[in-house]
C-alpha cells in the first residue's frame, strides 16, 4: 500500500476503504475516533503499548521483554502464606525442571516411561500431577474439603476458584493446589527411589501441614459465611470471624442547573455493556442510556460508559455535568487527563464543551441504577445507543438522597 492519509480525505472527512476499516477496527480503534478535531491541530504519534498513548522507557522495556500476563499462577505462587520451600518446588514442577522419564526421553535418553503410581500413564509432570488416578484421588479429597466440585486436569483449571470465596479461602485453595503438586511429586519420588508403598495419606498430611502454615501466615484472616466456616472446620483451623466494618455512603443530588450522570460498565465472557442514568437537581431521571459495546473487559466498559455519558451530555447541550462512577481507576485517569489513547480523541472532542465538569467515585452500593442499565445493555443489539427519555420500566429502584447505603468490609 503506497497511499497516504491525504488520499483518503474527501471534503475534510476521511473515507476509509473497507479493507482498511477492518484493520483499524482489528487494532481496537473506531474509525470515527482516529480523526483530529480540527485541521489546524498538529498530528501526533501514539505509543500503543501504553494506555496513555505516551512513550516511556518503562513501557518499551516491558514490551520488548514481552512481560504480558503470561501466567496467572505467578501472582498466586510467591506469596507469604505459601512456604518458600514449597513454592520453589512447585515452581520447578510448573517449569518442568524436574527429573522425569519424559524429560529424559526428550533429551535423547532411550527408556520406556511409566508412571510409578498407576503403572499405566507416562512418567511426566503433567500426568503425575494432574491426570494420574492417584493425583485425581488426592484432588477430589481436597475439593471435598473445600466444598468445591469442579474437576480440573491442569494447573490453569485448578487455580480458577470460585470468585465468591473470601481472600482467606482463596489463599488456602491456592496453597492446596501448589502443595498438592509438590506432595504427589514427592510421593512419586519416594516410590521411584525407595520402592516405598504408595500411600495417598502422605500427600494429604503434607497438604494439611501447608494449609496450617498458610492459615497462620495469610494476611486475610476472616471468613464470610457459614459455608466458609465449614471449610475451615474441615481443615481443623481455628475460626476467626472478625467483625466486619460497615461503611456508609450516600447518593447526592447535583446542584441547580447541573446534570448528574451515574455511569457503570458490565462485562461477561463475550459481551459488555454500558449504562448511564442522568438526573437533575430534583433527583428526576431525565435520561437513561444503554449500549451493548461488544467484547470488552470490565475496565474498558467503565471508561466507555464515562465517555459515552459525556458525548450524550454534549449532544443534549448540557454544559454543567457531574459524572459519578464506581470505578476509581477510570475516574482518576479522566481527572488527570490520562485517558487511554483509544478514547483520547473522543475525550478531547467533548471536554472543551463543558463549563463545569465534576467527577467523583462512589461505591457500587450507591450506583445501582447505572449498574442495572449496564446489565440491561448486555441483551441489546450491539453498538446501538438506546436512549430512554422517561424512566424505563426495568429501572424500578434508583438511588435516594435520603437513604444511606452500606458496604460491608
Ligand atoms: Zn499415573
Amino acid at each position: 500500500m503506497t497511499a497516504k492519509v491525504s488520499c483518503l480525505v474527501e471534503n475534510s472527512v476521511i473515507v476509509f476503504p473497507d479493507q482498511l476499516k477492518a484493520r483499524i477496527q482489528d487494532a481496537g480503534l473506531a474509525t470515527d475516533n482516529v480523526l483530529k478535531i480540527g485541521d489546524d491541530e498538529e498530528d501526533s504519534l501514539l505509543w500503543c503499548p501504553d494506555s496513555s498513548g505516551e512513550f516511556s522507557v518503562k513501557s518499551a522495556f516491558n514490551e520488548i521483554r514481552n512481560q504480558g500476563n503470561e501466567a496467572r499462577w505467578c501472582k498466586l505462587l510467591w506469596k507469604p502464606h505459601i512456604h518458600p520451600k514449597t513454592a520453589a518446588k512447585a515452581w520447578k514442577l510448573i517449569k518442568n525442571r524436574v527429573a522425569s522419564e519424559k524429560r529424559s526421553q526428550s533429551i535423547g535418553v532411550s527408556l520406556a516411561s511409566a508412571c510409578r503410581l498407576c503403572m499405566t500413564g507416562e512418567d511426566s509432570v503433567e500426568h503425575v500431577c494432574w491426570h494420574c488416578p492417584m493425583a485425581q484421588r488426592m484432588w477430589s479429597w481436597a475439593r471435598r474439603k473445600f466444598r468445591h466440585n469442579r474437576e480440573f486436569w491442569s494447573l490453569g483449571q485448578a487455580i480458577c476458584r470460585p470468585k465468591e470465596w473470601s481472600p482467606l479461602i482463596q489463599n488456602l485453595w491456592s496453597t492446596t493446589v501448589f502443595s498438592g503438586m509438590v506432595a504427589i511429586w514427592q510421593l512419586r519420588n519416594s516410590v521411584v527411589m525407595g520402592n516405598e508403598r504408595i500411600r495417598i495419606e502422605k500427600c494429604q498430611s503434607f497438604i494439611k501441614n501447608q494449609i496450617d502454615i498458610a492459615a497462620r501466615m495469610s494476611k486475610a484472616n476472616s471468613y464470610r459465611n457459614a459455608l466458609e466456616e465449614d471449610i475451615l472446620l474441615n481443615w481443623n483451623l481455628r475460626t476467626n470471624h472478625t467483625s466486619r466494618v460497615i461503611k456508609e455512603c450516600r447518593w447526592l443530588p447535583p446542584a441547580a442547573n447541573v446534570i448528574k450522570a451515574n455511569t457503570d460498565g458490565a462485562s461477561t465472557d463475550s459481551n459488555s455493556g454500558l449504562g448511564v442514568v442522568f438526573r437533575d437537581c430534583d433527583c428526576n431521571i431525565i435520561l437513561t442510556v444503554c449500549k451493548n459495546i461488544g467484547d470488552m473487559n470490565s475496565f474498558q466498559a467503565e471508561y466507555q460508559a464515562i465517555i459515552s455519558a459525556l458525548e450524550v451530555a454534549v449532544s443534549r447541550g448540557w454544559d454543567k455535568v457531574w459524572i459519578e462512577s464506581d470505578s476509581q481507576a477510570a475516574i482518576t485517569s479522566f481527572a488527570h487527563n490520562r485517558v487511554p489513547w483509544q478514547m483520547k480523541f473522543r475525550w478531547l472532542k467533548v471536554v472543551k464543551f463543558f463549563t463545569m465538569l465534576q467527577m467523583s467515585t462512589t461505591w457500587r452500593e450507591a450506583n445501582f441504577s447505572a449498574d442495572k442499565a449496564s446489565k440491561v445493555a448486555l441483551s441489546l443489539t450491539p453498538h446501538i445507543l438506546y436512549s430512554y427519555e422517561e424512566r424505563p420500566t426495568w429501572l424500578t429502584v434508583c438511588e435516594n438522597p435520603d437513604t444511606s447505603y452500606y458496604r460491608f468490609k
